[in-house]
């Protein structure tokens, strides 16, 4: 092997196995370059600032749920019933977020165990067209519910999105209705239904399921809010206080009950079914 091709080799192994893209993370607060075998093993949260990264919803699930835990088929639904167009069809808006997305939608249910007590959680996915909540997400969480209800668990569901979808108009606000009937319904099964969000839960979501909980826990930093920063400030015309919308500042003003840091999230959900389920009640 002549020295030119040695040396070629050993870059195209480099780029392989060693390329800057995967070896080396930039964290969206700080700008720290982070070790991305680091970053994964501290649950995507930056080890220099805390800020927790946003994660799909296969990483989330394995977080939350003991080993084993199992997926809900994603339900079928009408596609792009408005045959609706911007700039691009919404069925190539939907091809492109699948193509980087093992899920077909934003909104994907896992149900097992908590450090050993039975629960559903669900877990919305911003990567996934903002998390924007259409017929697929509204679908998937009534399923979720639907799933805890015949379990007799309790449901978990993780927010993240940027609202309703406006690909599918009127119906993607019909979701709301929908999705705050099935909580109706989990509270008078008396089981527990408990909302963690996650950066950034915005919109419809926020004016719907992701306010109902039993309990709301949020992870430190995440925007939590129903209209943007920049409406509410040239509506009213006043400057906003600092850290308006994030969770700490929710928390302050009772709109919250806890935040809680990523790593202590599973211990945290487990607690709280233990406090709540139903069998600790009776
Ligand atoms: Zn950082």
């Amino acid at each position: 092997m002549s020295w030119l091709s040695r040396v070629r080799n050993s870059l195209l192994f480099r780029s392989k196995k060693e390329s800057p893209d995967n070896l080396w993370v930039k964290c969206p607060h700080c700008k720290e370059m982070l070790f991305t075998q680091e970053y994964e093993a501290n649950l995507f949260v930056c080890p220099r600032c805390e800020h927790h990264g946003r994660i799909g919803a296969d990483v989330r699930l394995a977080q939350l749920l003991d080993d084993g835990f199992k997926l809900l088929p994603a339900p079928k639904v009408a596609e792009d019933p408005l045959k609706f167009r911007d700039t691009k069809r919404y069925t190539e808006r939907l091809k492109a977020a699948r193509a980087n997305n093992p899920h077909a939608d934003a909104f994907t249910v896992g149900f097992g165990t908590i450090e050993g007590r039975k629960a559903v959680v669900g877990v919305q996915d911003f990567t996934f067209m903002g998390g924007s909540m259409g017929m697929a997400v509204g679908a998937a969480f009534v399923a979720g519910a639907e799933k805890a209800l015949s379990e007799k668990s309790a449901y978990i569901v993780v927010t993240a999105a940027g609202g309703a979808r406006m690909q599918e108009g009127i119906l993607s606000l019909m979701q709301m209705p929908k999705a705050t009937v099935m909580t109706r319904r989990l509270k008078e099964a008396g089981l527990p239904y408990i909302v963690v969000l996650a950066d950034p839960t915005t919109g419809g979501v926020t004016a719907s399921y992701a306010m109902l909980g039993d309990v709301h826990i949020a992870e430190p930093g995440a925007l939590i809010g129903f209209a943007g920063q920049r409406v509410i400030q040239d509506t009213i015309r006043e400057q906003l206080p600092e850290g308006f919308q994030r969770a700490e500042y929710l928390h302050k003003h009772g709109m919250v009950d806890m935040v809680v840091e990523r790593k202590e999230l599973r211990h945290t959900l487990a607690q709280l079914l233990d406090y709540l389920s139903p069998a600790k009640a009776a």
